[in-house]
């Protein structure tokens, strides 16, 4: 037996645990004790993460498309064809006509790779992964405010707090290990404010659980600093020596008494005065939130909020306190921080800036990068549809079932003239490429994971890939090398982070001996730099944090006559994004087998629906059928559907309104109507 510790595939929590193999195949988890945040325990999909590793629909060569089938190729003609192909669109269409899109289930360092690919070799900005899907409002709202956008507290601050705000985050199931922390606080007698209109596992924990309506965040958020602020209990010293613009907020609050904000939110004017009081009143309220916040049209409004909700009452900077989004994915955080994103180069260094466009050159030994905003990935498969976009490359992503309105998604990616993707099974997405590229999984590569508290952890390769299947980051080491940038190379992944370390100011003192046992986290700026747990300490980023008022914005589209009903998207405890690793996964699959649509009781026997009967739930998109799961978890008037599932796929419903700041969808709310199908 060998065991090999490295980062759970999973969620942005990044537990740690051994990888158990025997002759060369895993055979089981352990979790690692001593690691700061799983401290010996993991949820069912961490107990499992081992078992899709051999699953026979693992990739295991490269396919090209011939006369419409997929033939297998050798590495050689697959990466010639695919650098020929991306060229032949750069020369003829323009640099602007490729997207590359990245992987948050990729290392820091192939995020990095794709990243100097994209604008080293190809010339385009056009990067970006699938933070545009869940966190880019935090990234856009939080940078403002405070300077970083990043989660400012660390997981373990849980335990100093005496008030935890959970809102917009069903934590128990999407980051376990976080949810259990937090009720391990409350049994310590922390209290805990949860604000969701699900009857989430959380909220039975809670000394006070708002049911408010879908969409109305800012509403709520506004009215409880409306009272903090009029019963004077905001931390006036605090936002005296830290902060800017409160004057503005308080302008904007004062309009939103509770009695107005009842009316939006559904809520009574004396549950909001409660959760006012409750989380002024706290020595340290840690406001924690999740998708809940983020996928609105109006997701960056929301971030803002919370961030003006900490900053008037001093929860920031301190432990126990902060604003903490939990990231989605297992590398979504370490993708933003590497600059798979349009907007910036690794450690959030902004591409519009000539500095940092003439260092990165240097460093990558090119005579120029690109001067054009780049396109978020959203923004992308828009363009595509108009034939803006001609040649997309997506590694570890599968937007046909993880972007809002398939249809919209479906006619991007087949109006594309060339579509590359690099996976470790043939994905919905895959199905559709002209070219394929197998991949390692985690188990099968070294490198590194950032997880939500910006901790920097090594992934190590416990069991060889399967077939010619190899590590993204030396397929992209070739590809660069085969379009004819030769300087490429690194005989191993920390090669990759020293040259990180050397251009990106936040992992400055990052490198892999010092990543032992349990990590780092950024910013970590010099070689002697213990990390930072906790973001803000002295001063912002920014220097002061910055109030930004926001105005309420309802939902793009709200319920009527036709679509009755508000739906809401998510994740469930057993499987996670697009289900292409837990369902393949036995015991998980197991668990939850197929697609559910979650409805109220009173609407259920309104629509004569029982339970397990199949229903037909229809948006203006489209069209899809899903058992019955009658159930008071939602409210009445609302749906609720998660999005792992093909056969059942969520994102047939959802809207693609996208917020006008940060691009991110509306995944939390659209309308929809549903009938029982006899
Ligand atoms: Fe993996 Fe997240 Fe579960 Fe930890 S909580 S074992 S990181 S899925």
């Amino acid at each position: 037996m060998k065991r090999t510790l490295t980062v759970c595939p999973y969620c942005g929590t990044g537990c740690m645990f051994y990888l158990v193999s025997q002759g060369g195949r895993l055979v089981g988890v352990e979790p690692s004790s001593t690691h700061p945040v799983s401290r010996g325990a993991l949820c069912v999909k961490g107990w499992n993460a081992y078992a899709f590793v051999h699953h026979p629909d693992r990739l295991t060569t490269p396919l090209i498309r011939d006369h419409g089938e997929f033939r297998p190729a050798t590495w050689d003609e697959a990466i010639a064809t695919v650098a020929t192909a991306l060229k032949s669109v750069q020369e003829r269409h323009g640099a602007d006509s490729l997207m590359f899109a990245s992987s948050a289930k990729a290392t820091n360092e192939e995020n990095y790779l794709l990243m100097k690919l994209a604008r080293g070799v190809f010339g385009t900005n056009n990067i970006d992964h699938c933070a545009r899907l869940c966190h880019s409002s935090t990234v856009t709202g939080l940078t403002e405010a405070f300077g970083s956008g990043a989660m400012t507290n660390s997981i373990a601050c849980l335990d100093d707090s005496d008030l935890i705000f959970v809102i917009g985050s069903n934590t128990t199931e999407q980051h376990p290990l976080i949810g259990s922390r937090i009720m391990n606080a409350v049994r310590g007698g922390a209290r805990l404010i949860v604000a969701d209109n699900r009857r989430i596992r959380l909220s039975r924990h809670a000394d006070l659980h708002l049911r408010h309506n879908n969409g109305s965040d800012v509403p709520l958020l506004n009215a409880m600093m409306q009272v903090i602020i009029a019963e004077g209990r905001a931390d006036r010293a605090f936002m005296e020596s830290r902060t800017e613009n409160y004057p503005a907020l308080a302008a904007t609050v004062a309009q939103w008494p509770p009695e107005r904000a009842a009316a939006v939110t559904g809520l009574t004017p004396e549950e909001i005065v409660a959760a006012a009081r409750l989380f002024a009143g706290a020595r340290a309220a840690m406001l924690v939130y999740s998708m809940g916040i983020t996928q609105h049209s109006h997701g960056v409004d929301n971030v803002r909020s919370c961030a003006n909700l900490a900053l008037l009452t001093g929860n920031v900077g301190r432990p126990g306190a902060g604003v903490n989004p939990l990231r989605g994915q297992n590398n979504v955080q370490g993708g933003c921080d590497m600059g798979a994103l349009p907007e910036f180069y690794s450690g959030y260094q902004q591409a519009a800036d000539p500095l940092v466009r003439e260092k990165f050159a240097r460093g990558w030994g090119v005579s120029s990068l690109p001067a054009t905003p780049g396109l978020p990935l959203t923004r992308a498969m828009n363009a595509a549809t108009e034939g803006r976009i001609k040649g997309m490359f997506i590694m570890g992503e599968n937007p046909l079932l993880s972007d809002p309105d398939q249809a919209h998604a479906l006619r991007a990616l087949e109006s594309l003239e060339l579509l590359v993707v690099q996976d470790i099974f043939l994905t919905e997405t895959a199905r559709l490429a002209h070219l394929v590229l197998p991949a390692a999984c985690f188990a099968e590569k070294e490198g590194t994971f950032t997880n939500t508290e910006r901790r920097v952890q090594r992934v190590r390769k416990a069991v060889d890939p399967p077939g010619e299947a190899r590590p993204d980051w030396q397929i992209l080491c070739d590809l660069a090398r085969s379009a004819g940038y030769k300087e490429i190379s690194y005989a191993a992944p920390h090669e990759i982070m020293a040259e990180i370390a050397a251009l990106t100011p936040l992992y400055g003192g990052i490198s892999y001996d010092r990543l032992e046992p349990h990590g780092l986290q950024w910013p970590c700026t010099t070689s002697d730099d213990p990390g930072t747990p906790i973001l803000h300490r002295e001063h912002f980023t920014r220097g002061r944090g910055r109030f930004i008022p926001v105005e309420y914005r309802p939902s793009a589209e709200l319920p009527d006559e036709e679509y009755p009903f508000v739906l809401t998207t998510g994740r469930s405890y057993f499987h996670w994004h697009t289900g292409s690793m837990t369902r393949r996964t036995h015991l998980l699959d197991r668990e939850e087998r197929s697609p559910f649509v979650e409805l109220n009781p009173h609407d259920a026997a309104r629509m004569g629906v029982r339970e397990r009967e199949m229903t037909q739930v229809t948006s203006r998109r489209g069209s899809i059928l899903l058992a019955a799961r009658v159930s008071d978890i939602v409210p009445p008037g609302v749906l609720f559907i998660p999005f792992h599932f093909v056969e059942g796929a969520a994102n047939a419903l959802t809207n693609n309104v996208l917020d006008p700041e940060s691009s991110i969808p509306e995944f939390k709310v659209c309308a929809v109507s549903i009938r029982r199908v006899p």
